[in-house]
């Protein structure tokens, strides 16, 4: 009896709490139980005019089941001319594949057959001018209006429109990579860019560290350089370049920050690529070269939070990565708290707290129109639907706050250390969250018993909502903003009245999503008299400022709304004008003429959102009540 009771005493401990299979990738074609990419060697040129990448992919492989002799890739609107296959040094030998239909959302299967099981698969192939992953500018969409400009967002599922891979994060492999331009242009990938490279059209590069594949990245435009310290720098367009480095001359001490907290950057250089305005999204974490948008450079650092993100993410994401997608609160909720610890080290804790608001009250909103079981941080098993659904503020905000939760039950102290220990413990591996359960319950729950109820965690990490209990973030200088927004709206003083001096991005996001949904159009003339709403250059308001405009028919701003929906193809900044406009048939109509002309400067990612978000309203129209 003590030997079964103890066998079943483990087996109740090792169970999934979450369901059997959290490792498992619904979004991927690939059997990495069978068979793992290891290695990876591209060579490819980068043909600007017919927009295409056209060359090679050979994959090193690791076999693990010993029956097993089919090799399952992703690969979306590929054109495959040839696979070979070898072992060693020998001479590849051409092998049969077949590529299966596309699937919209996941691609086209490809199924090579071998009759062994080779060390390496050659894929020779070209991609697609349309591929999802890879973005095309014609120079006069650049900075510069000279060079053609491209690069890639891989993240979540799109590596496989430019290289023939397992594209799902629980596999990781090593990469070399030769890439030729036009000798005019400079190539950069997520690896080891070194900054006095010559331009030449010619470049190899390569990254010793085992990595996912929505972490392949290439990008390839008129790039030069500038350091920011010995390991970190910019690269940008010479037009971008000198801003830029003012913007984010901190980055070095963010990068010291964090390893004081959980330990040292394990990627050598850490370099920004700042992108043209176009690029979908704020960051893209690729490993030792963040992409990121231009949109964050307002000239007084008040967005390089972003940095901080991108940064966290050599942590979190890029060292301890989701094994799938429907874990991603573990990739976003984790960095998203490492941010804000950031922030909070570099620029205090009063603008860290006036983030945490910010982002709280964007999650509480979203929630209001999320249905109960998109609501949790572990999701669960999704087949069939887009991984990109899981990247709203549930997994990034509801997340930290659940970190946020365990920091102040259990004290910084005790906090850090265990973050950095699951750092450690699960370094260049993949994880799911029945792991970090696991590793939550012996290495903090049980050496600290009464702190934490196991049933709070579940409540965090299963249920819909936020728990009741959540830590509540107090914000004085937010609290003199709902002071002075309240007497403007009862007209106890005029706009230009307020004592908005010391104002930051921040206070006054925080003024605009108080604003009532709809104000009289001569109360948004005062406004934009005192404070220049309209025609601003920063995104964040803009992203506010737009949308209160549509609603309350104030039709001055339509002109600078419709010229800052034409220059930003940033996904988050466009979509809530987009989305407000969609609501009226005059609104629509406006946004459909923007739309027009914007899109071909647009990422298909972004036009991809627009364009569903445009026909969901066409449709809705269209229907009589
Ligand atoms: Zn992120």
């Amino acid at each position: 009896m003590p030997r079964l009771g103890l066998l079943l005493a483990l087996l109740i401990a090792s169970a999934p709490a979450f369901g059997q299979d959290r490792r498992s990738d619904e979004h991927s074609y690939a059997q990495p139980d069978k068979v793992r990419i290891r290695d990876l060697a591209l060579d490819l040129a980068v043909d600007f005019e017919k927009r295409q990448l056209t060359g090679s992919a050979t994959l090193g492989l690791e076999w693990v089941d010993p029956a097993q002799r089919d090799l399952v890739l992703d690969t979306r609107d590929l054109a495959i001319a040839a696979v070979e296959a070898r072992n060693g040094k020998r001479k590849f030998r051409e092998v049969p594949f077949v590529l299966a239909e596309r699937d919209e959302r996941f691609g086209s299967k490809l199924t090579i057959t071998l009759p062994r099981q080779y060390e390496q698969v050659r894929i020779r192939y070209a991609t697609s001018p349309q591929a999802s992953g890879l973005q095309w500018l014609s120079p006069a969409m650049t900075a510069g209006g000279k060079t053609p400009f491209m690069f890639s967002q891989s993240q979540a599922i799109h590596a496989r429109s430019w290289v023939p891979l397992q594209d799902t994060p629980s596999v990781r492999f090593t990469y070399t990579a030769r890439i030729r331009t036009p000798a005019t242009v400079m190539a950069l990938m997520s690896a080891d860019n070194d900054p006095a490279a010559v331009r030449d059209g010619d470049y190899t590069f390569s990254m010793p560290q085992a990595i996912p594949s929505y972490l392949m990245a290439i990008a390839a435009g008129d790039l030069v350089f500038k350091p920011i310290s010995a390991r970190a720098g910019v690269w940008a367009e010479p037009q971008t370049l000198d801003k830029a480095v003012k913007e984010f001359e901190d980055t070095e001490e963010m990068i010291q920050v964090t390893e004081s907290l959980y330990g040292p950057y394990r990627w050598e250089r850490y370099d920004l690529l700042i992108l043209p305005p176009s690029f979908p999204f704020g960051g893209m974490e690729n490993p030792r070269l963040s992409f990121i948008t231009p949109t964050v450079i307002v000239g007084d650092k008040s967005l390089v939070s972003l940095i901080a993100h991108e940064l966290a993410h050599s942590w979190s994401g890029n060292l301890v990565t989701n094994a799938s997608w429907k874990d991603m609160w573990l990739n976003e909720g984790f960095t998203s708290y490492v941010e804000n610890r950031i922030v909070e080290a570099l620029y205090g804790k009063a603008r860290a707290d006036m983030e945490f608001v910010i982002s709280r009250n964007g999650l509480l909103d979203q929630l209001k129109d999320l249905p109960p079981e998109r609501q949790v941080l572990v999701l669960p098993m999704r087949g069939g639907s887009d991984p990109e659904d899981a990247l709203g503020a549930v997994a990034y905000d509801k997340g930290a706050w659940f970190l946020q939760f365990l920091e102040q039950r259990y004290g910084r102290e005790d906090f850090d250390a265990f973050l950095r220990a699951w750092f450690d413990a699960h370094a260049f591996q993949s994880a799911d969250s029945d792991q970090f359960l696991a590793f939550l319950k012996s290495n903090l729950m049980a050496k600290r018993p009464g702190v934490v109820s196991e049933a709070e965690v579940m409540e965090w990490l299963s249920a819909p909502g936020v728990p009741a209990f959540a830590p509540q973030t107090a914000s004085p200088r937010f609290d003199a903003v709902d002071a002075a927004r309240a007497s403007w709206l009862e007209q106890r003083a005029a706009a230009r009245e307020l004592d908005t001096a010391a104002w930051t991005t921040q206070e006054w996001v925080y003024f605009l999503e108080g604003l009532p949904e709809i104000l009289d159009a001569e109360r948004l003339v005062e406004l934009d008299q005192a404070f220049r709403f309209t025609g601003t250059g920063n995104g964040e308001l803009a992203q506010r400022w737009y949308p209160l405009t549509v609603r309350s028919g104030y039709f001055e701003a339509r002109p600078a709304m419709s010229l800052f929906l034409r220059k930003i193809g940033r996904r988050k900044l466009v979509m809530p004008t987009y989305d407000a406009l969609s609501k009226s048939e005059e609104g629509l109509a406006f946004a459909t003429q923007v739309f027009a002309m914007a899109r071909p400067g647009y990422h298909p990612i972004t036009s991809a959102s627009v364009e569903a978000l445009l026909a969901r309203a066409r449709a809705a129209q269209k229907t009589p009540d």
